[in-house]
């Protein structure tokens, strides 16, 4: 009988407003690393925590940057070595959270991450570093995959790493952390979690497990992510977006992501645009193209989600992107129509396109493309 399919979620979620101070109790051994950002190290979240865990020697690391690169993730892997961490936490955004899964690797196996990933041969040896991911954003459920996405500056693209090693031990999600986020990354990121939601539903490896988590998480995002852009203090909007990205993240976590995300590496590395507004800015155009094989399925998402069609979900989900003022508009964000052939190309490399529910070749591409130029 052919298998029909597989989840494995290793990771030990803890879920609750203010968590992230209670989580001495999870770490073993003496040496804790860890790796934040200049804005959560300076506005004193990556301090509060170190200063929860009584006894242990910690050491912080906040020089990440968005789409970290593989220098940042070696000089934080020295750093870690040299205090000889026995746990790794990542606190931040994707950016930082992925760079702690390959340092908490790192700390046990020599080397740089280039030996590891970009054609490098070496193979990861299993982690013995403790790893625990507490996210900031809402998000890129980064703290519930397998996946880290690193800037490769010599070949100058930025590409995911998917290993086994990189299952958090801990995925801890409080909500208070994301009250500081600015209006332009609570849009952006929102709409990052709806776009792994919506990929992991449509996707030509999706299971009956995902699917509801997918559903249940765009529903999230629909009803909470105008109020969380508006009130930034809104505890209930804010805890829902995190349940969002975090079913979000576990769903597209087994089934991997499709055309949205493989367009969205060119955008970000060429064109600088955040993670978020790069999935989000080809969201609508997709969605109406997902009817060539998945027609059906979509429809019964549409209704699920208060739509009568598939073209009025797209059409509703454009109008929200405007509301939270994200570009819909590849120009927007500074792509010519000389740009195009290159995207397509860069985008159509990445394996992950194959997943999505519609034809993808380089004419489809291009004209999906032109068509939000
Ligand atoms: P980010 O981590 O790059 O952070 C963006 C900005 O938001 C930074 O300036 C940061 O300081 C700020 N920020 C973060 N939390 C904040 C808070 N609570 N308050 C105020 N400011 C805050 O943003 P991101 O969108 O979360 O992560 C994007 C990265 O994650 C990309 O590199 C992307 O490729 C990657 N990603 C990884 C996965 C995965 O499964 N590993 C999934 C999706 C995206």
């Amino acid at each position: 009988m052919k298998n029909m399919f597989n989840y494995h979620m290793p990771a030990k979620l803890y879920v609750g407003a203010g968590i992230s101070g209670e989580v001495e109790k999870y770490i073993k051994g003496d040496s804790v690393f860890i790796i934040s950002d200049p804005f959560l190290y300076s506005n004193g979240a990556a301090k509060k925590i170190g200063e929860s865990l009584k006894g242990k020697k910690v050491t912080y690391f906040s020089d990440i940057e968005p789409n970290p690169t593989c220098e940042s993730v070696d000089a934080a892997a020295k750093e870690a070595r040299a205090v000889k961490a026995d746990c790794v936490i990542g606190l931040g955004g994707g950016s930082a959270l992925d760079v702690s899964k390959i340092v908490s690797c790192l700390t046990t196996n020599e080397g740089s991450i280039y030996d590891y990933y970009a054609g490098g041969t070496r193979v990861l040896g299993k982690r013995e570093t403790t790893l625990m991911c507490i996210p900031t954003t809402a998000g890129t459920g980064s703290e519930v995959t397998n996946v880290g996405v690193y800037t490769n500056k010599k070949a100058g693209i930025k590409m995911p790493m998917v290993n086994d090693e990189f299952w958090a031990d801990y995925a801890v999600i409080d909500c208070e952390l994301t009250y500081t986020l600015p209006k332009g990354v609570t849009a952006s990121t929102g709409m990052d979690a709806f776009c792994h939601a919506i990929e992991a539903y449509w996707n030509k490896e999706a299971n009956p497990i995902c699917d509801m988590l997918a559903m249940r998480a765009m529903k999230l995002v629909l009803d909470n992510v105008r109020t969380a852009y508006s009130e930034p203090d809104n505890v209930r909007a804010r805890s829902n977006m995190m349940e969002a990205s975090l079913l979000a993240g576990i769903a597209f976590s087994q089934t991997r992501t499709t055309g949205i995300h493989a367009l969205s590496f060119p955008l970000t590395t060429e064109f600088h645009a955040s993670h978020g507004v790069a999935c989000a800015v080809t969201l609508p155009a997709f969605i109406k193209i997902s009817t060539e094989e998945e027609a059906g399925k979509m429809q019964l998402l549409a209704a699920y989600l208060g739509f009568g069609t598939v073209k009025e979900l797209a059409e509703g989900v454009e109008r929200l992107m405007r509301d939270i003022q994200l570009p819909t508009k590849l120009g927007e964000i500074g792509v010519k129509e000389s740009d195009l052939e290159h995207i397509t190309e860069v985008g159509l490399s990445a394996a992950i396109i194959q997943l999505t529910p519609a034809k993808m070749d380089s004419e489809t591409i291009f004209n999906l493309l032109k068509s939000i130029l």
